[in-house]
């Protein structure tokens, strides 16, 4: 298979954070009974008429400026023309010509170094609602969903790996749950993405015939789609065939795209002004107001997780994962000496345990797991009170489900770790007068004798002895 440059385009639904509907009142919850939040303006009866929600207007602008895009400044809404059946208004509400931002970028980590992904546009419209397929072959339609609030937010075809559109949605997602726009859980379908992908020999040749890959509503999903992709084009390039202009739709059970309409089934949408919702402007005061309320965003909190406590870029992203566990870290990193332990300890064992658990960081929270009583056991450690691998393993998880102090558990299960040098040194004797081969091999020259003497002491004490302060007493005690 030759090798081709790969260009990739993101456009990405998420819904806006709002209880109630872009048009309506109706509320958006997930999960309710079908057709139980729906009203005659979002079933698209005729002759109703849409009120836009002023907290969709408010969020989009903030997602506009959070994305670093320009916010609109006047507002206007446009009607796509299409028929499909989980479209009763035969129309859906859009934004063409005006979206309310304009450029933007998201900012990746990529094997070649960070890229600024650039941002086409991002707009409001209204969902549309959702057809279910029933086994006996009927469908049904729900129209919960119609006119729930998205923005779209529409990437430069400037992508160039599968693993960098994974990242970059990744830390859009990021961004839009930072700025509190859009809680983006994709299990909800909160945020969906269709991908374009085109092939071509170098990068200095006209964009090849794209193809377009429809709501997709997880990482992987995107990811496995666009490598077979690259694949499946590359093959009918090598043959010297030509890519056919699709849409295609990822097939996660069989590992495959598939067509599901070619370009000469394209729509014509027909956009023209919405006349039932009247445009307005926005003024400066407004977008000022958002900037200076905009909350820290992902790129800068790692900044400063690495200013601020010393942490490596890589760690702060893992730490930022889960807001609960960043929100401990931050709460306990001025009242322990060292960060990165801090940072190691709470991503390490303490996400461990709550994985296999079955928790979330909230169980983390002040009310739920005793802070003092943390760091205590790290304290502990520090001290030569008890190995690292005894606390992770064995204290800590007593303390999460007894909630007692971590210096009674170590008391009362004899783990203990021997750090104190009168005990040791006699054990340290001991151990050299028993083993005078390995004494006279280390004399001799041969270091990694040293090695099997740590063991022999560790296993005299079963376990129990300082593995560091064990080593330096035998070096002592050998005389080097
Ligand atoms: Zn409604």
């Amino acid at each position: 298979m030759s090798v081709y440059d790969i260009v990739i385009g993101l456009e990405v639904h998420a819904q806006l954070a709002t209880r109630t509907k872009i048009f309506c009142g109706c509320r958006t919850d997930f999960g309710a009974e079908p057709n139980s939040q729906v009203c005659s303006v979002c079933a698209g009866y005729p002759g109703v008429l849409p009120v836009l929600n002023r907290r969709v207007f408010e969020l989009g602008l903030k997602a506009a400026v959070a994305l670093g895009a320009e916010p609109a400044r006047h507002v206007q809404f446009d009607r796509k023309n299409y028929f499909y059946p989980d479209l009763p208004k035969g129309y859906q509400i859009s934004q063409f010509r005006h979206p309310i931002g304009s450029g933007g970028e998201v900012e990746i980590d990529s094997p070649d170094g960070t890229r600024l992904i650039k941002l086409v546009r991002l707009h409001l419209e209204e969902d549309a609602g959702k057809l279910i397929h029933d086994a006996s072959g009927s469908s049904l339609v729900d129209l919960n969903r119609a006119g729930v609030p998205l923005a779209e937010i529409v990437s430069e075809p400037v992508l160039k790996t599968p693993e960098e559109a994974q990242a970059y949605l990744i830390e859009l997602r990021a961004i839009l749950r930072a700025a509190g726009v859009s809680d983006a859980d994709m299990e909800k379908g909160q945020l969906r993405c269709d991908a374009n992908i085109s092939l071509r020999k170098t990068a200095a040749d006209p964009l090849g015939t794209k193809v377009e890959i429809k709501n997709m509503n997880s990482f992987r999903h995107v990811r496995d789609a666009l490598a077979f992709e690259i694949t499946r084009q590359a093959k009918v390039l090598d043959a010297g065939e030509l890519i056919v202009q699709e849409t295609r739709l990822w097939d996660p059970d069989a590992g495959r795209t598939a067509s599901m309409r070619s370009k000469e089934e394209a729509h014509d949408y027909r956009y023209f002004p919405e006349p039932d919702l009247v445009p307005f402007e926005v003024d400066d005061e407004r977008i000022r107001r958002i900037r200076e309320t905009l909350e820290e965003l992902p790129r800068q909190k790692r900044t400063r997780f690495c200013d601020q406590y010393g942490l490596n870029l890589y760690d702060a992203g893992v730490l930022m994962a889960d807001d609960a566990v960043c929100r401990v870290f931050e709460e306990l990193a001025g009242k322990y000496a060292s960060a990165k332990t801090l940072a190691n300890w709470l991503t390490g064992p303490v996400t461990a345990y709550l994985n296999e658990q079955g928790l979330g960081g909230e169980a983390l929270g002040a009310g739920r797991m005793d802070h003092a009583g943390f760091l205590e056991l790290l304290v502990l450690v520090d001290g030569g009170k008890v190995s690292l691998k005894a606390a992770r393993e064995k204290i800590f998880p007593e303390f999460m489900k007894s909630g007692k102090r971590p210096s009674v558990i170590l008391e009362e299960s004899g783990l203990a770790q021997i750090s104190d040098d009168a005990s040791l040194i006699t054990a340290v004797d001991e151990v050299l007068q028993s083993h005078p081969g390995p004494v006279a091999d280390f004399r001799a020259g041969k270091t990694n004798a040293l090695q099997f003497l740590v063991g022999q002491l560790m296993k005299a004490t079963r376990g129990k002895a300082n593995p560091a302060r064990v080593k330096t007493l035998l070096e002592e005690r050998l005389g080097r």
